[in-house]
């Protein structure tokens, strides 16, 4: 039961580490920029879901982390794969192309 989900968890999970990882690279940029290594920067790569750290990302990237984030949420509470918008399945074409789309394809054209 729910195989097809498993393999998306999986793809969003290493999505978001990736993501997380690009941050903490940006962040390290930041820090060697404006000052001295800092020290604690391994533990910091363990919190790097805080604000300060996100910071250092475009919102670009930050909107693609929250959508990954409310995916697996979804994944967790059984509603992941229905459009947010009218409720419909969003279809397993669309979301395996974009693991995170939370529109289906309609209301993604709808809303340009
Ligand atoms: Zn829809």
């Amino acid at each position: 039961m729910a195989t097809e989900f498993d393999e998306i968890r999986r793809k969003l999970l290493q999505q978001k580490q990736e993501l997380l990882t690009r941050a903490a690279k940006v962040h390290a940029d930041i820090i060697r920029s404006s000052g001295p290594l800092d020290k604690d920067f391994a533990e910091q790569v363990v919190q790097m879901e805080n604000d300060a750290v996100l910071a250092g990302i475009g919102e670009a990237t930050k909107q693609e982390l929250a959508q990954i984030n409310r995916a697996l949420a979804q994944l967790d509470q059984g509603t992941y794969g229905h459009c947010s918008s009218c409720g419909q399945p969003i279809g397993a074409r669309r979301m395996q192309a974009l693991a995170y789309s939370d529109l289906c394809i309609a209301c993604a054209e709808a809303a340009g």
